[in-house]
């Protein structure tokens, strides 16, 4: 019997999707369900059939999985952001390492690398310490202020975000409030008409420091003073209000011209004991305190004495590199972003980091070319977005044959596929552990270890 449209048909949830929507099998058919959790049994309405799998939203739950919490924040289901608030965190991290495990050895078939136990987070709330929040026009004229909705540019109206610190918080209400006295006017991104765009928050999280930046279509907003007196007054460790100015009609937030209206230009956290200086268009880490446990990982598994050349390919502003350098002889770090490496520049510079360069290249390109120079680094240290290593890119580091290759991943794919390339080129992958840095969302990040077969 075929699946077909509107069906209702009883469903047992027994996994989860890369997205983190719940999964279960109806006739051979996978049928992913979202907001559904391993355990539950459901009813469950089909909305859309493809070849060998279905989409379904939940009717009614017949028995609810042990693992379903009470969902704490009304915005979950409409806002792009959390799909994990219905189930506990530990249930969460369960799911978290089978996705890993499942990717190793379904596409790897690698059963035999040492899979650790996740490193979840202490505090699975409040870890991000960077807010992007789109300003649009609401009913009857009012502001809305909030997140945009699963792959759309709908804003959701928020208070709070629990994934957000207090502060953040606070500097939405403070800019409610400023907005309702003077009524400045919001931009239409059908029309390219109005002023307020965005609410760019950061906080660094070890000084407190919080900044504020309003990204306007046009040169300011309508009584500054009255803003920085309401951040201000308002907002715990508040130290920099800035006005973006950006006046094409584009998706990216920033404009390239930054004011500060008061406090100072950037503000300062420290992450591995290094401090780092953080103005609004920074690369920064967005959950610092796990990014320093997954940096812990990835040093002990580079296993520095004092004596390697270390390649951090993919480094963005070097904080990895940077953390490993005073443990190295030398460090290189590669990316392709400019503003990145500039920061990574500065960021090695204001440490007294002199072992560290950085180049401003593609990851293959830069690695074939030291590679022709007859640099032989001993670690590499690969960080690469979503898509992975490119392929010439892993046969040019297995060709410089560093002892230890050091793979930071934020997608299980494309890290089982790209380490099975690299086991195929002579390094062995020993072990993996997975590290938790966004809670409540889907996504999860895994460090590995490869070492060079001994021949
Ligand atoms: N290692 C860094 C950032 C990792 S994110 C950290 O821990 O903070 C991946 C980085 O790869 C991004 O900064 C992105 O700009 C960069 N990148 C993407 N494609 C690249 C390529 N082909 N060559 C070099 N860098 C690239």
């Amino acid at each position: 019997m075929e699946v077909t449209k509107n069906q209702i048909i009883s469903l047992e949830i027994t996994g989860y999707t890369a997205e983190g929507s719940g999964v279960g099998h109806y006739q051979g058919m996978a049928v992913f369900v979202p907001l559904a959790a391993a355990g539950d049994r459901l009813q469950v309405k089909i909305l859309k059939v493809a070849k060998s799998y279905a989409y379904g939203k939940i009717e009614k739950i017949i028995s609810a999985s042990g693992d379903r919490i009470p969902v704490d924040c009304p915005q979950f289901s409409r806002c792009g952001g959390c799909v994990f608030r219905h189930i506990a965190y530990e249930a969460e991290l369960r799911a978290k390492q089978q996705r890993v495990e499942d990717a190793l050895e379904r596409i790897a078939g690698l059963c035999s690398v040492v899979l650790r136990p996740i490193v979840g987070a202490a505090e699975p709330n409040r870890y991000r310490n960077k807010a992007q929040l789109p300003i649009g026009l609401g009913t009857g004229g009012r502001i809305t202020l909030g997140f945009y909705a699963a792959h759309s540019h709908r804003i959701i109206d928020c208070e709070e975000c629990l994934l957000q610190p207090q502060e953040f918080t606070a500097a939405m209400k403070a800019f409610r409030e400023w907005e309702a006295e003077t009524h400045d006017s919001i931009y239409d991104e059908a029309t390219g008409r109005g002023r307020l765009r965005h609410l760019f928050l950061r906080k660094a999280q070890t000084t407190g420091e919080v900044m504020a930046c309003t990204v306007v279509n046009g040169n300011g907003v309508h009584d500054e003073e009255a803003l920085a007196d309401l951040l201000f007054e308002k907002v715990p460790g508040m130290k920099s209000c800035v006005i973006n100015s950006n006046r094409e009609k584009t998706n990216v937030i920033l404009g390239s011209k930054f004011r500060t209206v008061r406090g100072e230009d950037s503000i300062t956290d420290e992450l591995c004991g290094l401090r780092f200086r953080i103005s609004p268009q920074s690369f920064y880490q967005v959950n610092p305190r796990q990014a320093e446990r997954l940096y812990a990982l990835a040093g002990e598994y580079a296993g520095l004495t004092g004596n390697e050349t270390v390649l951090d390919l993919y480094c963005g502003t070097g904080t990895i590199g940077l953390s490993m350098a005073k443990h190295a002889k030398q460090m290189i770090g590669v990316e392709l972003v400019e503003r990145a490496v500039e920061d990574a520049k500065k960021n090695a510079a204001e440490n007294g980091i002199e072992n560290a360069e950085f180049l401003c290249a593609d990851a293959a390109k830069a690695a074939d070319m030291l590679k022709n120079r007859g640099v032989r680094p001993d670690v590499v240290v690969l960080d690469p977005p979503r898509k992975g290593c490119d392929p010439a890119l892993i046969g040019t580091v297995a060709e410089m044959a560093p002892v230890r290759v050091v793979y930071v991943s934020c997608d299980p794919a494309t890290l089982a596929r790209d380490i099975k390339t690299f086991s195929q080129l002579g390094y062995t992958p020993a072990e993996a552990t997975p590290v938790d840095m966004f809670p409540r969302t889907a996504h999860v990040e895994t460090v590995v270890l490869m070492s060079k077969k001994e021949n």
